[in-house]
């Protein structure tokens, strides 16, 4: 295997962030991942191990609408969608309208190393996710910090991609979805070609109006401009961006990483909850400014 010290982790907690929020708090704990994981990634961990604890770490605070910080459908509980994707034999793992688990995260993992499918949902899910001991919540109305309208975490869906010094790519996105969502509804943060993708190529991670990237096949979209256009990984984001999802009157960004180790990130509307770190840019987070 081509081994090298180059390695790239890009974190998002999601599009959609508004004016006059203050995500001091949000901003710094991306900052912490970037620090920790990049130490990892520069160690020669796994791009998949890398894109799996930054997640789970964002999930653990309730800085994001993901994990704990989960906001309630319009039946007033928290149902979750995760994926997890790697690149080099485009394996992907992912859980759909999941309840009170832990780590949707971990689920997704779950299901990408000990199935033979690639998203399971629902009811099912959780019998098999019991089986496979993930861990649960026992008391969920006390767990989740169910998120108001007004608070700055209602759009706020996590996500992670990274490229190992194996040259390995990894992608992950985990939500608890748009706040009021009916119950049952998913997103496209568990969809692959959706809000998650990765192959030898690229690896990207989606947050925003779900429905939109479902309709824009936004994260396959993004991999198919660089790849069959021959397009930077900049001008294939920007490109999907402003000719596919802005027409629709979507909204939201997207976090790519590519072979070469080059690394974006943009979105539309007012900002984004994003950070990264390679193994030439400092730790870095954003909220209003593209990276290119
Ligand atoms: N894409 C997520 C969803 O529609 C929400 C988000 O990214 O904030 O479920």
């Amino acid at each position: 295997m081509n081994k090298s010290k180059t390695f790239a982790l890009v974190v998002h907690g999601g599009a959609g962030a508004r004016p006059n929020r203050d995500y001091t708090a949000a901003l710094k704990k991306l900052h912490e991942i970037l620090e920790g994981i990049g130490a990892e990634l520069e160690s020669g961990a796994a791009a998949l191990d890398a894109v799996t604890r930054a997640v789970t770490i964002m999930e653990d605070s309730a800085l994001y609408t993901a994990g704990r910080g989960s906001a309630p459908n319009s039946d007033g509980f928290v149902e979750l969608d995760a994926s997890i994707m790697e690149g080099s034999a485009q394996n992907a793992g992912a859980i759909a309208a999941v309840r009170a688990v832990k780590n949707p995260v971990l689920a997704a993992r779950a299901v990408l190393e000990k199935t033979d499918h690639v998203l399971l949902a629902g009811r099912g899910a959780e019998s098999f996710l019991r089986g496979a001991n993930i861990d649960f919540i026992d008391d969920p109305d006390s767990y989740f910090q169910r998120a108001e309208p007004d608070d700055g975490r209602v759009h706020g869906t996590v996500g992670a991609v990274a490229r190992d010094t194996h040259g390995n790519l990894a992608a992950a996105t985990s939500t608890g979805g748009i706040f009021r969502k009916l119950a049952g509804r998913v997103g496209d943060s568990p969809i692959p070609g959706a809000g998650v993708w990765a192959d030898k190529n690229i690896a990207v991670s989606c947050t925003g109006h779900g429905e939109y990237f479902l309709r824009t096949a936004a994260a396959h979209n993004i991999a198919a401009l660089k790849q069959y256009k021959d397009l930077s990984l900049k001008d294939a984001m920007d490109t999907f961006l402003t000719t596919q999802l802005k027409p629709l009157g979507g909204d939201g960004g997207a976090i790519a990483v590519d072979e070469h180790n080059n690394i974006a990130a943009n979105f539309t509307g007012f900002g984004m909850k994003y950070g990264y770190i390679t193994n030439q840019l400092q730790p870095t987070t954003n909220l209003q400014d593209a990276y290119v």
